[in-house]
């Protein structure tokens, strides 16, 4: 059994996924921290995002690997755990902008369709009902407006004792909603087949609901 769960930045996937797959007893993968593994290799090593050959090497050198230990996703990259490395707001940033090449896709590409297979899966991205698993029994399109995600960054943030700037955070947002959304390969669009959810105005706890109510 798979559940797609897609939407753009800040929309509150990861937090209502591993919910969703706790209340069902389903793995939580998390696609976008792949992306961000792909990221941090290119920012440590000062890889040119721009430049598709180096791009290539770099896909070639990395080694990703996901594990669930006590349920939670760990990350792997080249044998080290950046669970926590990957969660800084420039390489989300830089996410965005690998996650728009295509050695980059092709690579992650097979890693998650082979979870998907051996497991029943609560899987959370950009391209996941449209793309990685089609076939998916249940697809949801998880959104939020524009200042509601801002806000819930910037509590986020300031809970971890940082002093993020509201208009900076929401700037961050628009940019990456635009390059998600418009570029060539895999954009971020709500598959034909979504539930669309606008959790604006929604908990947490109504969302998960909303979803696990369905698949029972
Ligand atoms: O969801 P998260 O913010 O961790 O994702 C980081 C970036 O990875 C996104 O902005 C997006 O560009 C990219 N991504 C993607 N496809 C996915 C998951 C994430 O392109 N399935």
């Amino acid at each position: 059994m798979n559940i797609a769960i897609d939407g753009p930045a800040g929309a509150g996937k990861s937090t209502i996924a591993k919910a969703v797959a706790k209340e069902l007893g389903y793995i939580y993968v998390d696609t976008g921290a792949m992306y961000r593994a792909i990221a941090l290799y290119i920012l440590e090593n000062k890889i040119d995002v721009e430049d598709e050959e180096s791009v290539c090497r770099a896909c070639n050198e990395i080694d990703i690997q996901i594990k669930h230990e006590d349920g939670i996703q760990q990350v792997y990259l080249n044998g080290r755990n950046v669970q926590a490395d990957i969660r800084k707001e420039e390489v989300g940033n830089m996410a965005s902008t690998a996650a728009a090449k295509k050695p980059v896709r092709d690579k992650l590409l097979t890693l998650q369709r082979n979870i998907a297979e051996t497991n029943d899966v609560v899987m959370d991205g950009r391209d996941i009902g449209t793309f990685v698993l089609p076939n998916a029994e249940y697809k949801y399109y998880l959104t939020a407006s524009v200042k509601t995600r801002a806000m819930r960054r910037y509590k986020e943030l300031t809970e971890k004792g940082e002093t993020p700037d509201i208009a900076r955070i929401e700037a961050d947002i628009e940019k990456r909603d635009y390059q998600d959304m418009n570029r060539d390969i895999a954009p971020l669009k709500q598959a034909e087949d979504a539930i669309y959810v606008d959790s604006s105005d929604m908990t947490i706890e109504q969302v998960v609901r909303f979803m696990c109510d369905r698949v029972k």
